[in-house]
């Protein structure tokens, strides 16, 4: 049992996705799976855990690189092939749902319970689709200025919006989902992700990383692609690949790694997802859909 909100957790969250989020056609889409056994390497020289939302497309790639470690880690859904469920037609929602939820299960022989929205993109829709379908918990928001203009009545204050898990509730049909929202530190609402590592660079990422005061549970993320080397791919749009990473690769992965050893340090404990949202023995805050959407 995970007791209380003041013991320092984190869960370490990793998207195993196409490479450049699917930008990269033409190319090969996974090369950025081979990254995933020095995580594991790293994950264990902390004692870690991690909780790893895996596009069905990609699922057999994971299962090679965990060998016979899969138990050890949370399995959960990040969609078929990483298309944006808000660009599907509702109709189908459910299906894609299904679809890469069925794939994971006969892949890993443990049904998920968790999901993340591609390219974090969710809605109301999408959000009590899984509830319908019985997912635990979603972990898709990030309560920073950055993504809360996607919600319609939050606007842009990022401080209206709640940074610990919380319970969806979908007032006219009795379900409801926890949200895991990705952290931001207390200050500045600065993302615990390795892409806002590698965006500021080295020196701004230690001097912010090490000194902010992180928030219990810590939710971290980060991605199989951008934490190595893989060569660079035409199609993929100038933003995505000069401006959006200019410090991805062994660079992003070094500075991961410096974090998540400061954290282990610093008294942190790593959990899964899972635990926290079926284990994590504090009430929840219930926010109602209508106030998000
Ligand atoms: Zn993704």
């Amino acid at each position: 049992m995970i007791k209380t909100q003041r013991e320092k957790l984190c869960v370490i969250t990793m998207d195993v996705e196409p490479d450049w989020t699917g930008y990269a056609r033409g190319c090969p889409q996974y090369e950025g799976v081979k990254a995933l056994r020095k995580f594991v390497s790293l994950l264990e020289s902390i004692q870690g855990t991690c909780t790893f939302f895996v596009c069905a497309s990609a699922a057999q790639h994971l299962l090679a690189a965990l060998d016979d470690k899969a138990s050890s880690y949370e399995i959960a859904s990040h969609g078929l092939n990483h298309t944006p469920l808000t660009r599907i037609p509702p109709n189908e929602v459910g299906l894609e749902i299904k679809a890469s939820g069925r794939i994971i299960e006969e892949t890993f022989k443990v049904k998920p319970v968790g999901f993340r929205c591609p390219m974090g993109m969710s809605s109301r829709f999408v959000i009590k689709t899984l509830a319908t379908l019985q997912y635990v918990y979603d972990s898709t928001f990030l309560p920073s200025i950055y993504h809360l203009s996607r919600f319609r009545n939050i606007g842009n204050d990022p401080h209206r919006f709640p940074t610990l898990p919380f319970k969806i509730r979908f007032q006219e049909s009795s379900l409801s989902i926890i949200e895991i929202p990705i952290s931001v530190s207390t200050r500045f609402r600065i993302p615990a992700g390795s892409y806002w590592m590698q965006l500021i660079g080295t020196r701004l990422s230690a001097l912010l990383y090490e000194s902010l005061f992180w928030p219990t549970p810590l939710v971290m993320y980060t991605h199989s692609w951008t934490i190595t080397d893989i060569p660079r791919c035409e199609g993929v749009p100038i933003l995505v690949d000069k401006v959006g990473y200019p410090n991805r690769g062994e660079k992003e992965f070094k500075l991961l790694s410096q974090f998540l050893k400061h954290l282990k340090r610093t008294g942190f404990k790593f959990v899964k997802a899972r635990e926290l949202a079926e284990q994590w023995n504090v009430p929840l805050n219930v926010v109602e859909a209508d106030e998000i959407w």
